[in-house]
């Protein structure tokens, strides 16, 4: 491979995952004075952008920033990638078969960058927090014009400049960050539902993960900042918001002056006038009574809590550095059950983890039918370079763990169905989000509980909530009759 010869000295800080994992006890700044540029501020007049995304809701939320400060420089959108002058991959690191995919990508666009030299192609997201990935970047896809992390968002319009003039390949990725930039500009994907963030980083250091690393130390919005943002969504005339973050549950813990936390602020945000509030993603471990107490008020805020298990043995649990046992996760579920009746709760789960035996997944089997989760994101655990897991030995054979994978999809699909076909009958309040992806006469939407529900109906009534009647149920999906005339 061609040694690089171009200097990247002032702007390459590579990324480094021991030093991402320090987590100092020094105080979060907020940054309120972002702003374009001068010279930046008109740069994109007449040109377009894409976005392509990956992963999770904090990355399609990130998209709607990096987006929102594009169109402050007079880029518009487009989807045509042969139109687009900058073409941004906003990617993810959690599983290795997505970066394949990029990959894949940013050698396919080799041609396209060929025939149009001004085209900007950049990556930015989770990846570029890997040494590893920037390295390969910087070696076998010198077309790349672009590559910032997680942290360097609102450094885009600087980079872009860089990108622009210098005509080099322009990185840069902190490791390690502990600030709050407020006031970016946003274009949000959707008039109807908004994200909003409440807090980054995450540092509950699961042995499998590789967020804390790519994401930075926990670090939580001030609560005056989220509650104007929410009553501002309010007043826009957004229906529902969804408070994000890597552990939503830890929100607050950072403050050094401020008693408050996620209970405190689902307590705040449950008086503002916005029809529903939901929040991804819960930790079990700091999921506590006065949080439960808050959710068991209702109103806008939903009956709809995710909470990943990961499995359900509590030795496997341990070697996961979950920090709660199979009993204790239990224990919360039948907490949650009884203070809210008739929630829906979701799960994420991993099979096949190192040394997981037939015996533990079992364990795991038999924690899905105890708690009867109303769906579950179900993954063949993989290592990730970087991580204590990928130095434990990875010893389920890949056909063991498919099988294990299929054996439990079959599980959560049965009580899933189970659930829903109860609904049949029923009327549900339904958030009509638009026209239903696979077929265009009907629309979607979905409960409070979060359950997809198809129903036909016109245009017009997007943006409502709606009473529909269940007509039929399948695992994923609820099909109904809207009790409204269309129109009306
Ligand atoms: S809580 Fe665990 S799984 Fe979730 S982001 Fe943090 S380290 Fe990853």
């Amino acid at each position: 491979m061609a040694q690089m010869t171009i200097d990247f000295s002032r702007f390459f800080v590579p990324p480094n995952l021991k030093e991402a994992k320090k987590r100092g006890k020094e105080a979060v700044n907020v940054i309120r004075d972002f702003d374009i540029p001068e010279d930046m501020k008109d740069i994109g007049r007449g040109h377009t952008y894409l976005i392509r995304t990956y992963g999770c809701q904090m990355n399609v939320h990130d998209s709607e920033t990096i987006a929102g400060i594009l169109e402050r420089m007079g880029y518009a959108p487009t989807e045509d990638e042969r139109e687009a002058d900058i073409i941004l991959y906003n990617t993810c690191a959690v599983r290795e078969n997505a970066e394949d995919k990029v990959f894949g990508e940013l050698g396919r666009l080799k041609g396209l960058k060929r025939t149009k030299p001004d085209l900007i192609l950049g990556v930015c997201g989770c990846m570029p927090q890997e040494e590893a990935v920037v390295n390969r970047i910087l070696q076998r896809y010198p077309h790349v014009d672009l590559i910032f992390g997680t942290h360097n968002i609102h450094r885009l319009p600087v980079l872009l400049r860089e990108a622009l003039y210098a005509k080099e390949m322009v990185v840069e990725v902190w490791s390690k960050e502990g600030d709050i930039v407020e006031n970016l500009p946003k274009v949000r994907q959707d008039g109807v539902r908004a994200w909003v963030n409440i807090m980054y980083g995450c540092d509950k250091f699961c042995t499998y993960c590789i967020v804390p690393y790519t994401r930075g130390k926990e670090r939580s919005r001030l609560p005056q900042d989220v509650l104007a943002e929410v009553r501002d969504l309010a007043r826009q005339g957004y229906m529902e918001v969804t408070l994000l973050g890597q552990n939503v549950n830890a929100y607050g813990k950072d403050f050094v002056d401020l008693d408050y936390d996620f209970a405190d602020l689902l307590d705040d945000i449950r008086k503002i006038g916005i029809p529903r509030v939901r929040f991804t993603t819960s930790h079990p471990r700091d999921f506590d009574d006065k949080l439960i107490e808050v959710l068991a008020k209702g109103g806008n805020l939903v009956e709809h809590i995710h909470l990943p298990v990961q499995s359900g043995n509590s030795e496997i649990l341990k070697k996961m550095a979950r920090k709660y046992t199979r009993e204790q996760y239990l224990e919360l579920v039948r907490k949650i059950k009884e203070a809210i009746p008739g929630v829906a709760l979701t799960t994420d789960i991993i099979v096949g983890f190192p040394g997981e035996t037939e015996e533990q997944f079992q364990d795991t089997l038999s924690l899905v039918r105890e708690v009867e989760f109303d769906g579950a994101y179900t993954f063949v655990y993989s290592p990730r370079p970087g991580t204590p897991a990928a130095e434990m030995e990875d010893n389920v054979p890949l056909e063991e763990k498919k099988d294990r994978l299929h054996r439990l999809n079959a599980l959560v699909n049965e009580i899933a169905l189970k659930k829903n076909e109860a609904l049949r009958g029923q009327v549900v309040e339904v958030l009509v989000e638009g026209r239903s992806k696979t077929n265009p006469n009907m629309l979607s939407g979905r409960t409070r509980t979060n359950k997809l529900v198809h129903f036909p109906g016109g245009e017009e009534l997007v943006g409502k909530l709606l009473p529909v009647k269940i007509t039929e149920a399948h695992a994923h999906t609820l099909y109904g009759e809207a009790l409204v005339a269309s129109g009306v």
